[in-house]
């Protein structure tokens, strides 16, 4: 059953036993000259010059419209709108460039895609793209978009077959508008909350170990397997973060991390933004003042499967639980004076070793055979875009926003959940947030042994090699200082 697989539709495979062989052609992680000169990290404080800071706030409807392919073309189309999809994002506003920060209810942003919208944002909030984070929260029945696959599909008469190019296009659009007239109504912001809370039975690990170390169970985001259901939670983050924005006494804007597939059944062309939009629309009920916005973590290898068997009313019980994390993460939330002088921003570009079987010829002769599946035709699509990126050189930046005793490290791709606890053990003495599933053109990232356990994540369709694990804890322990 659709229900029962991940973002590809396909169900695990334990073998994806990768080679570990051949040359490490692991990218150096390096300083891009342009990204240093206009992203540095402000000085901390000390004498400087006291500068306020302000805060704009957004938030725009990004709905597809029914008959929009979802999920690149993995599930049903849109048939009917449950609930609205939307992004939303914050303008830190320091007296530097603008600092912007969009999460989006979509399934993923890749190539074209991402380079897109950080281009109308950043142009929208008068910043350059380098200081635009956008993260998708990953929902399944919702779009994914990458304007560089409808140039191949395109010409070989499959145009519009992933998502609803036009409709994307004035999405981006209509959120740049939106972004734009924000920055009329700036707020001053005097004060950071930092608050956390563990979640009580959402997130569990996808991937079971046997006895031989190799994965028994892919436990996808619904899961009616009782002995996989009765396997241990495994490793997980159990804490939802939450950074919020206070001028005075009045919350302005309440920022929750909590790394998870957001899943709770998925495939049936109802669109929705999940068991997480309806935990961040819980909250915006309860504290109506404060607008919210939720961030999805590095949960690529979680999702609530061990307390989700597919059944309808588990969306329900999923966003409860969330939303009661998260509202104890609200309540424990400790308040510290702001300024601009404590915010910072720093990019680092990261080239990212490339899955060694990936073959261009491969790729293209599949995807010039009209014979070939749909859904084969742009997963080689989508390939042979990251093959030809990294032929190129492009790198995918990794950003550290530092604020007060707090650091958010925004990442591309589908990172496992050690990662996010790796950052967290870097810096015990800072609250360090993840927001995870920025350009998703890596899809899984895996640590180096997950690729000699098998599964489904580390095999087609993880397109790193098993070295990334050392190039991103080396790009994240020189972010984090
Ligand atoms: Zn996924």
């Amino acid at each position: 059953m659709r229900e029962q697989t991940d973002t590809h539709g396909v169900r695990g495979s334990r073998r994806g036993f990768l080679k570990a062989a051949g040359t490490l052609a692991v990218g150096l992680t390096q300083w891009r000259k342009s990204a240093a000169a206009s992203s540095a990290t402000l000085p901390d404080g000390g004498d400087s010059p006291r500068e306020p800071l302000r805060i704009a706030l957004f938030q725009a409807d990004v709905t597809p419209p029914l008959g929009s392919p979802l999920c690149e073309a993995l599930v049903k189309p849109a048939r009917r709108i449950v609930d609205p999809l939307s992004a939303r994002g914050v303008i830190l506003l320091t007296g530097e460039k603008p600092i912007v920060l969009c999460a989006i209810d979509w399934t993923s942003i890749l190539n074209g895609g991402y380079r897109v919208w950080r281009e109308v944002l950043a142009q929208a909030a008068g910043t350059t793209p380098d200081r635009v984070a956008v993260h998708t929260l990953h929902q399944h029945d919702a779009p994914s978009v990458d304007f560089d696959i409808e140039g191949l599909l395109a010409p070989r008469g499959l145009s519009g077959r992933t998502f609803d190019v036009a409709w994307a296009r004035a999405a981006v659009a209509r959120v740049g508008e939106v972004v734009s007239r924000s920055l009329d109504q700036p707020r001053r912001v005097t004060h950071l909350g930092l608050g956390q809370a563990k979640v009580d039975r959402v997130a569990s690990n996808r991937r079971v170990l046997g006895p031989d170390g190799k994965v028994l169970y892919a436990r996808m985001s619904a899961c009616t397997d009782p002995a996989a259901r009765a396997a241990p939670e495994g490793t997980v983050d159990p804490d939802v973060k939450l950074i919020s924005f206070w001028d005075g006494d009045v919350p302005l804007v309440s920022m929750t991390y909590y790394a998870t597939h957001p899943q709770s059944f998925y495939g049936r062309g109802a669109v929705s933004a999940d068991f997480v939009g309806l935990a961040r629309a819980l909250r915006e009920a309860t504290v109506p003042e404060a607008a919210h916005v939720h961030f999805n973590g590095a949960g690529g290898n979680l999702a609530a499967s061990k307390y989700n068997d597919g059944a309808p009313s588990r969306r329900f019980e999923l966003a409860g639980r969330l939303a009661d994390g998260m509202a104890r993460a609200w309540d424990s939330m400790k308040k510290q004076a702001i300024g601009a002088q404590d915010v910072g921003w720093r990019v680092l570009p990261v080239k990212f070793p490339i899955r060694r079987d990936l073959d261009e010829a491969k790729c293209l002769s599949v995807l010039d055979n009209p014979n070939e599946k749909l859904v084969e035709r742009v997963v080689v699509a989508s390939e042979l875009i990251w093959i030809r990126r990294c032929a190129r050189g492009d790198m995918l930046d990794l950003s550290r926003l530092r604020l007060g005793s707090a650091d958010v490290l925004h990442m591309p791709g589908e990172l496992f959940v050690e990662y996010q606890l790796a950052a967290a053990a870097m810096r015990p003495d800072r609250f360090v947030c993840m927001a995870a599933y920025g350009d998703c053109t890596v899809q899984y990232v895996g640590t180096e042994i997950a690729y000699r356990q098998g599964g489904y994540e580390t095999g087609r369709w993880s397109r790193v090699a098993p070295e990334t694990e050392q190039v991103l804890m080396a790009a994240m322990r020189t972010l984090l200082g």
